[in-house]
């Protein structure tokens, strides 16, 4: 299936840390008015404020709240630190309850000082910890395959594969994957893969920006839709095939385009969304 430039904004949300320097009732008021239906809501966001009418604000403005942003970091060779985590992510569902959002995005995380397939079964072992309280809170967590260059420190979960693997042995409708095109866009698996997780149910969102080349930073050199070397339309082809009707998420972190207006920059994301 070939799908054509996106055009219409109906499904366009935003991850709050895209447009760093906004507090989150800036970044509700400046995306309603750009016309943006959909919000990401990273959890620093949230500090020092009451978090269900913080919710209901976002709602006033015409959003919808996606997800929030971020659980997971799960594995450490310290069984304290694991602990801690499994702490930190039911907080998390708490947060994600009262926010009203549908699913915590899991930055799964990785310790290096122990092999990836180890921090891969503390990951599994982590979400089956948590999926208790969050089936219990209404709220569903979104494994989010990382590109290989985080598996360090930030993921073992590196592939729509391994990602795949591990929802369909959680089984649980509460537990699916977020694909963003950034860490996914070189596997030459991934239309196969996608389309496994969709047959599956698994596939809960779709997160979009480009790879910049060259890259000058790991973390804070994503692109504007365009800018990069990513076959954006042709990937949102094979989400929407697999069955996804949700929102296209705008995720960027970007020294470049944050040392801009942040005005200037979200109009470059929609006009940017609606060719891509
Ligand atoms: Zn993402």
């Amino acid at each position: 299936m070939s799908v054509g430039p996106i055009q219409d904004l109906s499904k366009l949300c935003i991850h709050t840390i895209t447009t760093k320097s906004w507090s989150l009732e800036e970044a509700g008021e400046n995306y309603e008015k750009a016309g943006v239906k959909g919000i990401s809501v990273w959890r620093q966001y949230l500090e020092g404020r009451n978090i269900a009418a913080s919710g209901d604000r976002l709602r006033a403005h015409g959003l919808g709240i996606v997800s929030l942003v971020r659980g997971g970091f799960f594995p450490s060779i310290s069984s304290e630190t694991r602990k801690k985590a499994i702490d930190d992510n039911l907080k998390a569902v708490d947060e994600a309850a009262a926010l009203g959002a549908e699913m915590i995005v899991l930055v799964c995380g990785a310790d290096p000082g122990q092999s990836l397939e180890v921090s891969r079964s503390q990951i599994q072992e982590g979400i089956e910890k948590v999926l208790p309280y969050a089936i219990d809170n209404g709220v569903k967590l979104a494994i989010e395959p990382l590109h290989p260059m985080y598996a360090d420190t930030r993921s073992a979960v590196n592939t729509m594969e391994q990602a795949n693997d591990m929802a369909e042995a959680i089984g649980s409708d509460h537990v699916g994957i977020a694909a963003d095109v950034y860490h996914l866009w070189w596997d030459p698996h991934l239309e196969k893969e996608i389309k496994r997780c969709g047959a599956n149910g698994n596939l809960m969102a779709f997160h979009i920006c480009d790879w910049v080349s060259p890259t000058v930073d790991m973390l804070n050199d994503r692109g504007l839709m365009g800018e990069g070397c990513i076959p954006i339309q042709k990937i949102r082809g094979w989400v929407e095939e697999a069955g996804f009707s949700g929102y296209n998420e705008v995720e960027i972190f970007s020294d470049r385009h944050w040392a801009t207006d942040q005005h200037d920059f979200l109009n470059k994301i929609v006009k940017s969304y609606k060719g891509c």
